[in-house]
C-alpha cells in the first residue's frame, strides 16, 4: 500500500473527526458569508502531484483555494433556480451513503434495493399516490423526465405494433408531444430519446396564465386522429408555479389516446400542505410522474424519484440482460430499471430525512416556503422599485424593475444584492424579470425581510 495511503487509514476516525470540523465550520459560516461569492478568476491549476500529501493536506488546500468561491447555496438565502438544502438527518443519510458505498442495484447484493424500494414507498404516501404506482431514484428530474418519455416511446411502441427498445425511434414515424409551459429539460430529454425536440408541439395556455389550456389541448389532440400520442403536464411551472388542471386533462384520456406524463419536478410539494392540496389533485392518473428530491425534500444533490404505473414497460426499455445478472422476474432489480447500471444508494439520504421527520417534518418546511414567498411577494408589491409579475401561487416570486427592466439593469442589480440574497433571471410574458424561489429548510421570515431590503437598497442605488 502507497505510504500515505497506509497513514491515512492508520488514523481514519481522526481523519473524518477533521472532515467532519470543515463541514460544521461551513454550515455554521452560512448566515454570515456571501450568498454567492463575487466573480473572480479560477486559481491556476497546480500539476497533478506525483506524490500525494494525504487527506489533511488535502482538506487544507480546499478550504484555501476552493471552498471560499463556492456559493451559499446550502443556506436560506440562496433563492435562485429551485435550490434545496440539505436536513441534517439528510447530511446524515449521505454521508452514510459515501461510507458504505454500495451499488445495490440487484438481488445478488444486500439489502440496499430494498431499502430504496421502502423509501418509494413513503414517497409515494407523501404524494397521495396509489399503489399503482412504482418508482425508481434517479439523478434529478431531468433523469425522471427522460425516464418516464422513455417509458412513453415504448407505449407508443404498443399502440402501433413495434418496439422503440428493440427496434429505434424511427420504427414509430412522427411522434407528437404536447404540452402547455414545459421545462426545458423536456426538450433535452426528446432529444437524447431520438424523438427530437421538433416533437414538442406547443398548446396554448389559459389567458395571462402558465397552465395549459384544457380546450386547445383537446383540439390539439384532434388534429392527428388515430395516432397516440404523448401529453406533458406541468404541475409547477418555473416562473408562475402555475399548475395545469390535472383532471380536466386526464379526463381528455376518453376521447383521445395518449400517454400522461406529469412534470411535478417540485410542485409535488403541494400535496403536503392541506391548503395546497388541490393543485396536484388528479397527479395519481398520470401514466408517469416525475419529483425532484434534491430540491423541495431538502436532500442533498443529486436525487429524483421516478413513478410509473407501467414499469413492464420501463423494464423493457432499461433492461440490461448479462450472464451475470438474474432474469428480469415480477420485482426487477433496479439495474433493469433506469438509465445508470451502477449507482449509489441515493435513497438514503431521503429514507434518513422522512425517518427523521415524517410527513409532517416536511409539511412544515413547505409551508414556511410558502409563506416566505407570500411575505416576500408582499414585501416587492409594496416597494415601490418592482413590480410583481404573476401572482405568488405556490413558492416562487415572479418579479422586476418597475423603471426599465433591461436585462442589463437587472444583471446590475442581482450582483449588487448578491452578497445578501441570489436569485435568478427569466423572461415572463416577455418581460426580461427576476425570480426568488424558496424550497430551503432553513428560511425564515427574518431571512425574508433580510433579502427585501437587499433588494431595494440594490435598486435604489441603481436609480
Ligand atoms: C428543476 C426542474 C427540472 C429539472 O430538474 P434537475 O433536477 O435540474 O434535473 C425539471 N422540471 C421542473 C419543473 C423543474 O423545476
Amino acid at each position: 500500500m502507497d505510504r500515505t495511503l497506509a497513514a491515512d487509514l492508520a488514523r481514519l476516525p481522526e481523519l473524518l473527526d477533521a472532515t467532519r470540523d470543515a463541514a460544521a465550520a461551513a454550515l455554521a459560516a452560512l448566515d454570515a458569508r456571501p450568498v454567492v461569492p463575487g466573480a473572480a478568476a479560477p486559481p491556476p491549476t497546480p500539476p497533478l502531484p506525483e506524490h500525494g500529501s494525504g487527506t489533511e493536506a488535502a482538506l487544507a488546500a480546499f478550504a484555501e483555494r476552493w471552498a471560499p468561491r463556492l456559493s451559499a447555496s446550502a443556506g436560506p438565502r440562496y433563492l435562485g433556480f429551485v435550490t434545496g438544502g440539505a436536513t441534517p438527518a439528510a447530511l446524515a443519510g449521505d454521508w452514510l451513503t459515501a461510507a458504505h458505498d454500495q451499488n445495490s442495484n440487484s438481488a445478488l447484493d444486500g439489502g440496499g434495493q430494498d431499502l430504496e424500494r421502502e423509501t418509494v414507498t413513503w414517497l409515494r404516501d407523501l404524494f397521495h399516490l396509489s399503489a399503482a404506482h412504482t418508482g425508481t431514484f434517479v439523478s434529478g428530474a431531468t433523469m425522471s423526465n427522460t425516464t418516464g418519455l422513455a417509458i412513453a416511446r415504448e407505449w407508443l411502441g404498443e399502440r402501433l405494433g413495434v418496439s422503440p427498445a428493440e427496434d429505434g425511434a424511427a420504427a414509430l414515424g412522427p411522434v407528437r408531444v404536447l404540452s402547455g409551459a414545459p421545462h426545458s429539460s423536456i426538450a433535452k430529454a426528446l432529444s437524447v430519446l431520438g424523438l427530437g425536440r421538433a416533437a414538442l408541439v406547443p398548446v396554448p395556455t389559459l389567458p395571462g396564465r402558465e397552465a395549459v389550456d384544457p380546450a386547445a389541448l383537446d383540439r390539439a389532440l384532434a388534429d392527428a386522429p388515430g395516432r397516440p400520442a404523448v401529453v406533458v403536464a406541468n404541475a409547477g411551472t418555473v416562473n408562475t408555479v402555475d399548475f395545469d388542471d390535472l383532471r380536466a386533462i386526464a379526463a381528455l384520456r376518453e376521447r383521445h389516446d395518449f400517454w400522461l406524463h406529469t412534470d411535478a419536478a417540485f410542485g409535488a410539494f403541494a400535496a403536503l400542505s392541506p391548503a395546497h392540496a388541490h393543485l396536484t389533485a388528479g397527479l395519481d392518473a398520470s401514466d408517469s410522474i416525475c419529483v425532484d428530491l434534491h430540491k423541495w425534500l431538502n436532500v442533498p444533490y443529486d436525487s429524483a424519484v421516478q413513478f410509473t404505473r407501467r414499469r413492464d414497460l420501463q423494464a423493457r426499455v432499461f433492461q440490461n440482460a448479462a450472464a451475470y445478472l438474474g432474469p428480469l422476474g415480477d420485482d426487477p432489480d433496479l439495474v433493469h430499471l433506469t438509465p445508470e447500471n451502477s449507482h449509489r444508494l441515493r435513497a438514503l439520504a431521503a429514507w434518513f430525512t422522512l425517518h427523521a421527520y415524517g410527513r409532517e417534518g416536511h409539511r412544515e418546511i413547505v409551508e414556511r416556503d410558502i409563506a416566505c414567498a407570500r411575505s416576500l411577494g408582499e414585501s416587492l408589491t409594496a416597494d415601490p422599485y418592482f413590480t410583481v409579475l404573476a401572482p405568488v401561487r405556490l413558492n416562487v416570486v415572479c418579479f422586476t424593475l418597475a423603471d426599465t427592466p433591461t436585462p442589463a439593469r437587472l444583471t446590475a442589480l442581482r450582483e449588487a444584492a448578491g452578497p445578501e440574497v441570489f436569485v435568478t433571471p427569466t423572461t415572463y410574458g416577455g418581460t426580461p424579470a427576476l425570480r426568488a424561489a424558496f424550497s430551503n429548510w432553513r428560511t425564515t421570515q427574518a431571512d425574508v425581510r433580510r433579502a427585501a431590503q437587499a433588494l431595494h437598497t440594490a435598486a435604489k442605488e441603481l436609480g
